[in-house]
């Protein structure tokens, strides 16, 4: 259970404007809801612009009520769409699109994105001095300041999924599989997913490991025993890696297969877990604006919620924890 502060009400609140923004993630549709009903309980009304910043910048808001929220908790994906906004990037074109929200009576803006989307939030704010507030909403799991982000647990348990059936086969057919599975250059689904589906190696973003390396390795593990095996591949800036990488195994006359798992891992009906992270922090993102906080994040730090500021996020890069890097080369040996 997550400990959510209580704050004393310090700013008055009309009307919350709100975004998804950057890639979609299962659990954006629960923190939205969260969000508007937490508001709507407290006479705030919540607005909705469509498409991230593009709708912000280019498109009327159009108003979010409680019942207009109902259904969407277990729904993937976003109500609002997401999108990218090159405008977004230009001074002027935040100066514009905070006159025009203060135009409609909105006092501040949520919005839940990855780490592009709030650095973004983080420009808005000090261009336009307009309040704003940030929730991580990415399936990659890649930003400083939360151990998880709206929709990582979703997209763990989605490649996982996957992974358990794949095994079947490799183990059917004693063969070895490469499954790339997302997160850009991350590597947390990659780590993740090879823990819990018992991945024989795990090559995570950057590693560049080539066939021999990979077999070098593999030999010293029980693997050398095994004639089916399971090796998770995060998918990196490259790609055509993985599938470059089996036909150099097989070259080496370990022939093996490459699946790419892709878009299937983003969508789909958020998990427990999601729900009550994006619940949670959107209540309480409601609570920290009324409280006059701005230009922070929020996130979740050994079993409470954490601020971060949303200048930090753009500038650090989130680490893989050691201990489960010790952990995944323990239980693959
Ligand atoms: P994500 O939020 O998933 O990391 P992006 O990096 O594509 O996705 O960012 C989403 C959007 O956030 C961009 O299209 C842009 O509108 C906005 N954004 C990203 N970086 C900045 C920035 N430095 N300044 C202003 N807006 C930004």
């Amino acid at each position: 259970m997550w400990t959510l502060p209580e704050l004393p009400v310090q700013r008055e609140l009309r009307r919350i404007a709100i975004i998804t923004s950057g890639g979609d993630a299962p659990g954006m549709n629960a923190a939205v809801r969260a969000i508007t009903r937490t508001a709507g309980s407290r006479g705030i009304e919540t607005l909705g612009a469509d498409r991230g910043y593009s709708g912000l910048v280019h498109e009327p808001l159009r108003p979010l009520s409680m019942s207009s929220v109902g259904s969407i908790l277990q729904r993937g994906g976003t109500i609002l769409k997401t999108d990218r906004c090159e405008a977004f990037m230009d001074p002027a074109v935040r100066l514009q699109t905070a006159d025009a929200l203060r135009a409609q009576g909105v006092d501040a803006l949520i919005v839940i994105g990855g780490d592009g989307s709030l650095t973004g939030a983080h420009h808005f704010f000090a261009d336009t001095g307009l309040p704003v507030l940030g929730l991580p909403g990415t399936i990659d799991n890649d930003i400083v300041g939360t151990d998880d982000s709206i929709g990582f647990d979703t997209a763990v348990n989605t490649a996982l999924e996957a992974i358990d059936r794949i095994r079947d086969t490799a183990h059917s057919h004693d063969r070895l599989f490469l499954v790339e599975v997302m997160g850009r250059s991350s590597g947390f689904i990659a780590l993740s997913v090879g823990i819990a589906g018992g991945a024989e190696a795990i090559l995570l973003p950057d590693e560049a490991v080539n066939a021999e390396t990979l077999l070098a390795r593999m030999a010293q593990t029980r693997t050398r025993e095994k004639a089916s095996s399971l090796v998770v591949v995060a998918e990196g800036t490259d790609p055509t890696y993985t599938t470059r990488l089996a036909a150099d195994l097989g070259a080496q006359g370990r022939p093996a297969r490459a699946c790419i798992l892709g878009h299937i891992q983003r969508g789909g009906s958020p998990s427990g877990h999601d729900r009550v992270l994006a619940s949670v922090l959107g209540a309480s993102a409601v609570d920290h604006l009324q409280a006059g906080y701005s230009d922070i994040m929020l996130g979740i730090r050994e079993g409470a919620i954490a601020r971060t500021a949303l200048e930090r996020i753009g500038h650090e890069r989130k680490k893989l924890p050691e201990a489960w890097l010790a952990l995944a080369s323990t239980l693959a040996s």
